[in-house]
């Protein structure tokens, strides 16, 4: 299991934020934070933390912070307002803001389909603040050897992945340009949905990573394996022959003893092969920035048989892109949407046709 991060994340955010934390055993951790950071993340100045639900059951008493604890938004929130470093914006010029429903059309005959509705109609558009976030990890992984990665996730306000080129090439400013400031904002999910979405996709990454590092072990594994194999099976089979060759029932008890200990003893040496040769991984979590980049909002119309249905889409106004479309089931970014009381995707439709 890799470390929980969650708990190195809040831990090290409050001690940064000059808290003083002392390791009670049992996975608890005594924090004693400033008042008025306990007033802001509405906490009290003196918990008891755990991170981990077994641990939670042996001391009740104690706060158990896991994914979609108000405390871990409630930091992040906090952190990001104190280090204005870590928010950004994007400065348009009105021209950026202007969008023709051409092109809405051809963004949308790119990327987007409404299967069984007529060619939608734009009704209006109307330009909104949007937030997009990039987590950076810092994953290891350690087996014979260790190796050590930044991982890095942009995402929108509802934790769907973006391309990052057009975000690196774009300079930054810690203040909401002229034409931004204004502008209503589209709140995000909450941080801890986000983080969550992200953190599984860095997983799967950080698996398929550790499967190619042990692939590339995997040769001198079997060599050592073999080797050890060979080794004991020589060596039972010779106590084997001891025990039945024995004059007597004394000598055969010992051949016995000695060979039920080289059982076990190739057992566990086994077991500690096979341990050195797995590849454990370990994800941290280093910082998230916070992008502020507007939006144009576009109510598009359709129209299904008799009924009228209307959907927003976005379109991201630094990249000029159409934002990713969740389906409404299971929340992945769909291609092609059928409306059955709420838009379903490719991934979750089920096709009668
Ligand atoms: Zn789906």
């Amino acid at each position: 299991m890799p470390k929980n991060d969650i708990e190195r994340f809040v831990l090290d955010a409050l001690a940064a934020e000059g808290a003083a934390m002392e390791t009670l055993g049992y996975g608890l951790t005594e924090v004693v934070i400033p008042q008025a950071l306990a007033l802001v993340l509405q906490v009290p100045p003196l918990m008891t933390l755990v991170f981990d639900s077994e641990a939670h059951r042996e001391a009740p008493e104690a706060m158990l912070v896991t994914y979609g604890h108000p405390l871990v938004d409630a930091l992040i929130a906090y952190t990001l307002e104190r280090h204005r470093g870590f928010r950004f914006y994007v400065h348009l010029d009105p021209h950026d803001y202007a969008v023709s429903a051409e092109r809405v059309q051809s963004l949308l005959g790119q990327t987007l389909e409404f299967r069984k509705t007529r060619k939608p109609e734009v009704v209006s558009m109307v330009p909104i603040m949007g937030y997009d976030f990039s987590f950076r990890f810092r994953v290891a992984w350690q087996s014979s050897s260790r190796v050590e990665e930044v991982a890095e996730h942009l995402v929108d306000s509802q934790g769907n992945a973006l391309s990052s080129s057009e975000y690196e090439r774009t300079f930054w400013h810690t203040e909401p340009g002229p034409h931004e400031r204004d502008l209503p904002t589209m709140p995000p999910r909450p941080f801890a949905h986000l983080y969550q979405k992200v953190r599984q996709a860095t997983e799967a990454e950080a698996k398929a990573r550790s499967k190619k590092l042990a692939e590339s072990d995997r040769s001198q594994y079997d060599r050592e394996y073999q080797r050890m194999q060979t080794y004991y099976q020589s060596t039972l089979q010779e106590l084997k022959s001891k025990m039945a060759t024995s004059s007597n029932d004394r000598r055969s008890q010992v051949f016995q003893e000695r060979y039920r200990a080289a059982e076990a003893d190739r057992d566990r040496r086994l077991a500690d092969l096979r341990g050195a040769y797995t590849v454990d991984y370990q994800i941290v979590l280093d910082h998230v920035l916070m992008y502020g980049v507007p939006r144009m909002m576009v109510w598009l119309g359709l129209q299904q048989k008799a009924e009228h249905l209307s959907v927003p889409v976005l379109i991201n106004l630094l990249t000029r892109t159409l934002d990713p479309f969740p389906c409404q089931v299971c929340s992945m970014p769909a291609r092609s949407l059928t409306f059955e009381s709420v838009w379903v995707g490719e991934c979750c439709y089920q096709s009668a046709d």
